[in-house]
C-alpha cells in the first residue's frame, strides 16, 4: 500500500532524513520509533507533502505519490493526524468532523463514518456544540483523530497520539487507536514515543535514529533486541 524507498528530505540544506525505506501493506499496523529529532515528523509531513522530498521514492497504491500534489493525497486516501492534534479551535466538535470529510470518499460516507466516529469516541457526540478549543488534551486528540477518519482514508498516519495526555488519558486512546484498527482493517502508520506499547501493538515498527532507519521487524523480534530494551524500554 505505501512503499518507500530512500527518501531523502532536509531543511535549507541540513539533510534530516537521509536515506529512509519502509512499507506498509494492506491492513497493517506499523510503528515508527526513536529519540526526539530523528526525522519522524519530517518523514510524516514528507509523505503528506507538507515538506518536499530531495531524494527517494514514495508509491501509495500504485501511484508515485511526489508526483501528486500535496493537496490532491488526502483524496487518495492518506490522512495525516498530526503531532499536536492542531483542531480548528474557534470551530464545534461536529464542525472539525465535518471539515474531515472533505474528500469524495469522507462525504460518502460521512454519515455512516459520524456514527462509527460517536461510537468509537462518544464523548465527541456528546461535546459536538462546544468549541474544539475548549476541550481537553485527550479530547482533542480524540476529535482530531476522528477529524481524520472522517475523510474515510486508506492510511490513516498518527503523529504521537499519547504527546502530552496523562498515562491513563493516553491508555485509553491508544486501545481505541487498536480496536478502530481491528474492526476497519484500516492501515495504520504510527510514530510514538510509548515505544513499550507501540512495539505492543504494531505488527511491524521501525526505529528511525538521525535520519535514518537502524532497525526493523515484528514486534516480538524488536521487543526482545538488547539494543531496543536498552535504549527504550529500560532494561
Ligand atoms: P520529535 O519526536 O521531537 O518531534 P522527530 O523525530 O519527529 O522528533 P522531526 O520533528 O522530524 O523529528 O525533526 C528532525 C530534525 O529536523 C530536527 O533536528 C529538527 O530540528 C529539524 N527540523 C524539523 N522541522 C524543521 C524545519 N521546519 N526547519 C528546519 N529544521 C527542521
Amino acid at each position: 500500500m505505501l512503499e518507500i524507498n530512500n527518501l531523502r528530505v532536509g531543511y535549507g540544506g541540513t539533510p534530516v532524513l537521509r536515506g529512509v525505506s519502509l512499507t506498509v501493506k494492506s491492513g497493517e499496523l506499523v510503528a515508527v520509533v526513536g529519540p526526539n529529532g530523528a526525522g519522524k515528523t519530517t518523514l510524516f509531513n514528507a509523505i503528506s507533502g507538507i515538506v518536499p522530498a530531495t531524494g527517494g521514492t514514495v508509491r501509495f497504491a500504485a501511484r508515485d505519490l511526489l508526483a501528486v500534489a500535496p493537496s490532491g493525497r488526502p483524496h487518495l486516501g492518506i490522512a495525516h493526524v498530526p503531532e499536536g492534534r492542531q483542531v480548528f479551535p474557534s470551530l464545534t466538535v461536529s464542525e472539525n468532523l465535518e471539515m474531515g470529510a472533505y474528500t469524495a470518499a469522507g462525504r460518502g460516507a460521512w454519515q455512516h463514518n459520524l456514527d462509527r466516529i460517536h461510537a468509537w469516541f462518544p464523548v465527541l457526540a456528546e461535546r459536538g456544540g462546544q468549541l474544539a478549543g475548549t476541550l481537553s488534551g485527550g479530547e482533542q486528540q480524540m476529535l482530531a483523530i476522528g477529524r481524520g477518519l472522517a475523510s474515510a482514508p486508506r492510511l490513516l498516519m498518527l503523529d504521537e497520539p499519547s504527546m502530552g495526555l496523562a498515562p491513563a488519558v493516553a491508555d485509553a486512546i491508544f486501545e481505541r487507536i487498536v480496536e478502530i484498527h481491528r474492526t476497519t482493517k484500516l492501515s495504520v502508520l504510527l510514530v510514538e514515543q510509548r515505544v513499550a506499547e507501540a512495539l505492543h501493538f504494531a505488527h511491524r515498527a521501525y526505529v528511525l535514529e538521525t535520519g535514518r532507519v537502524i532497525l526493523e521487524g515484528d514486534h516480538e523480534t524488536l521487543r526482545h533486541d538488547d539494543r531496543i530494551r536498552a535504549a527504550y524500554l529500560g532494561m
